[in-house]
């Protein structure tokens, strides 16, 4: 396969923090996946809550089939405009890393417990881990991926932690939250798959949890036009069927949609080179239309299932768990693993430590601290 002029060619990485020969068979962005999937963080990513607590059902996407169904959308786009799919991959395989236990739900809470203490945001933990909290090489810690990996790891920055980031690594991955230029075209397509993804898979997932209804997903917009379709061509059509084809439909129009969109505006752009393409603005898009309703799904997924009374009832209870497992690290870091309890940076070391707790992990920790279990069986 020829990548495009405008593609990250693994020849040109910018490389790794500790520099590597290369590997005799492998380019530089499979090395990085690779490594990825062979993580302890990846691994945990299959007890982790997307927006369903893990323990719920075994059906519901989990943070590690959602991370597939990212790289699988990723690579399909990549593939159709000559972009580097094995770097799509690893972003896609890496973004969610970071992710506390019980999702949002933990992220915030952990952020409102770090809030004098530099606070806690998901993307920048995702690359802590790939550059700092994976341990399995003798000589330095964290997996030592390419810059263009990790680039596209960190997805958002706050002002405040990309400086502190460029302090640490001049000219490095947050350089480009300050001087607001684009990661690479990879990196932006692998961002708009995350969203293609959970729009989805949220839809199936709440209407099987009960959550949601077939009826009030078909008043969306973009999900209406699929499922008229569907029931154009498939009169009888009802139930699981009817909804799995109408999302089918809705995910390739949003696939081939990204893709002419993204070539109209290669085509007008006409980057020379992934740098060139970095500084030309966003260039991995929606078209106008498709834009819109993609928006308005999620604003229905946020009113509807996410703010959902029974998801808001797990939800509490997840950031009293985070709460109180704070609190209690911190007053009681013998509790700790040593090597955690040995950091010099106590709340940042309890945040990591709660941060790669699995739910379930969490939950266990919580009720042997408290003798409370406030969620599942
Ligand atoms: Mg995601």
């Amino acid at each position: 396969m020829t990548l495009a002029p405008y593609a990250c060619h693994p020849s040109r990485s910018r490389g790794r923090r500790h520099p590597q020969p290369p590997a005799p068979t492998r380019t530089e962005y499979q090395r990085d996946r690779d490594r990825i999937v062979h993580s302890s963080a990846f691994r945990r990513l299959v007890y982790k809550t997307q927006v369903f607590l893990n323990h719920e059902g075994d059906m519901f996407r989990t943070r590690l089939t959602h991370s597939l169904e990212v790289a699988q959308l990723g690579r399909a786009i990549a593939r159709a405009l000559a972009l580097n799919e094995d770097l799509v991959e690893a972003i896609a395989l890496a973004h969610d890393l970071g992710h506390t236990p019980f999702g949002h739900a933990g992220q915030d809470a952990l952020h409102e417990c770090m809030a004098a203490h530099g606070g806690f945001e998901h993307n920048l933990q995702s690359l802590r881990v790939v550059d700092c909290l994976e341990q399995r090489y003798p000589a330095h810690d964290g997996l030592n991926l390419t810059f263009e990996t990790r680039e596209g790891i960190l997805k958002h920055c706050s002002a405040a932690n990309a400086r502190l980031l460029e302090r640490a690594e001049p000219g490095g991955v947050a350089r480009r939250f300050l001087d607001s230029t684009q990661p690479s075209l990879e990196a932006q397509l692998t961002n708009l798959a995350d969203e293609i993804a959970y729009n989805a898979h949220d839809i199936d997932d709440g209407v099987r949890s009960g959550l949601l209804t077939l009826e009030q997903v078909a008043q969306v917009p973009l999900f209406a036009r699929f499922h008229a379709q569907t029931l154009g061509e498939y009169p009888a059509l009802s139930g699981r069927r009817l909804l799995y084809e109408s999302i089918r439909r809705m995910l390739s129009a949003q696939v081939y949609d990204v893709i002419d969109a993204t070539r109209a505006a290669l085509a007008t752009a006409r980057p020379g080179s992934a740098d060139a393409a970095r500084a030309a603005g966003p260039l991995v898009r929606f078209g106008d239309e498709m834009r819109a309703q993609s928006t308005a799904l999620k604003r229905f997924l946020f009113a509807n299932l996410y703010r959902h009374p029974q998801v808001m009832d797990t939800t509490n209870r997840a950031r009293q768990v985070v709460r109180e497992l704070f609190d209690i690290y911190r007053a009681r870091p013998a509790e700790l693993p040593a090597h955690f309890a040995a950091r010099p940076n106590r709340e940042r070391a309890v945040a990591d430590f709660i941060a790669g707790m699995t739910d379930r992990f969490a939950l266990r920790e919580h009720e042997r601290l408290t003798g409370q279990r406030l969620l599942g069986g």
